[in-house]
């Protein structure tokens, strides 16, 4: 097998290699059942148990209160855009979005299709190099939730710290959920894709809170009824078996590690080390405002896309892989989620010292 290479990919994104040899193990033979993973009924004993397990820990890591449901569903992310407004809007009435990116982009447009859609802040004038404060912007009142996107994984901003609005807080936390804290009793519902920090492609967890579960107009189909998923355990139809195992094998590692507070802790050195290397130099300029900064998504320029073309080049040559910007940002990008390892940091630091040295 050839040497590893360290993965700055955005998603699909690096795993933790202990998880990638047990998967690879249990698709051929489960357990020492004599049955693959993969071949086994959703309905099985076995399954079930595997199931149930994700989705304790994940309950157990994020501190998920009793009155919260846990879904594991399909259609990524990208399908919740749409069954957050089916689900929690009734026609004529308000959400409240902010428009911190692309990801954010997309969900304002499902949800005008099912209520009236407020966009109280936008930072699209500045390529989305920020997110607001709480002061930059307001709620109606008459609002049912209050949208953000907790990480915008292109441009590498987070929110630091969740509004204290009385809104109901819905929140996109495909990028950074499990990185760190939060306090799950301000949310009525948070979704994320599995496929960042948390497994591989194919599943999303959903966690709402239980009283919305019957605020769905009859007209919602039953795929797309929260309700419909909770009440059936995640079970009403095939789930992604595959992708949900996975996800209960990372928490397996992330509790091993101690838990989000101690992943917290070893992000945010991460992450210092590359925005120093940033700072430290005009050469390289971090996208993000100071102030928004994401420890998961490092978005960076050099002087000349001509130089951050040959950068990517060159560092992929070198071993670190998936540096490319997103195409509507440009420049670079490094993609340091839970499961990435300290070291390639430290290796893409000394790349980016000695590239500069050649080439300014
Ligand atoms: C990747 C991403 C998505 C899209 O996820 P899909 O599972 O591909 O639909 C949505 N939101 C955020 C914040 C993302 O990073």
């Amino acid at each position: 097998m050839p040497e590893r290479i360290y993965n700055f990919s955005p998603g699909p994104a690096t795993l933790p290699y202990e998880v990638l040899g047990q998967a690879a193990k249990d698709i051929v033979n489960f357990n020492d059942r004599g049955i693959g993973l993969i071949e086994m009924s959703h309905r099985s004993k076995d399954f079930i148990a595997v199931t149930d397990e994700a989705e304790a820990l994940l309950r157990e890591l994020l501190a998920i209160p009793a009155n919260y449901k846990v879904l594991f569903l399909q259609g990524g992310a990208s399908t919740q855009f749409a069954m957050v407004p089916m689900n929690l809007l009734a026609p004529g009435q308000t959400a409240t979005y902010l428009n911190t990116g692309v990801w954010a982009k997309k969900a304002i447009k499902e949800a005008k299709l099912f209520g009236k859609v407020e966009v109280a802040y936008t930072s699209e004038e500045t390529v989305f190099n920020h997110v607001p404060k709480e002061s930059d912007y307001t709620v109606n009142p008459e609002s049912q939730y209050l949208y953000l996107v907790s990480n915008n994984t292109i441009y590498g901003t987070q929110f630091h710290d969740f509004p204290a609005t009385d809104t109901m807080l819905v929140s996109d936390m495909s990028s950074d959920i499990l990185s760190r804290p939060v306090d799950v009793n301000r949310f009525g519902l948070i979704f994320a894709g599995a496929q960042k920090n948390m497994g591989p492609a194919g599943v999303t967890v959903v966690i709402v809170r239980d009283d919305l579960l019957d605020r769905a107009p009859a007209t919602v189909p039953t795929m797309f009824r929260y309700k419909t998923h909770a009440d059936a355990g995640s079970m009403f139809n095939t789930p992604p078996c595959f992708s949900i195992y996975c996800v209960g094998l990372v928490l397996k590692w992330l509790k091993k590690l101690g838990g989000v507070s101690a992943i917290e802790k070893i992000n945010n050195d991460k992450a210092a080390l590359l925005y120093d290397a940033i700072d430290a130099t005009d050469f390289y300029r971090g996208h993000a405002r100071k102030d928004s900064r994401s420890p998961m998504n490092i978005a960076f320029n050099l002087p000349t896309p001509e130089l951050e073309a040959q950068f990517v080049k060159e560092a992929a040559a070198a071993g670190l892989d998936g540096l490319k910007g997103h195409r509507s940002v440009g420049g670079c990008r490094a993609s340091i989620y839970n499961a990435f390892p300290r070291e390639g940091v430290e290796k893409l630091v000394a790349f980016m010292k000695d590239f500069e040295r050649k080439n300014s």
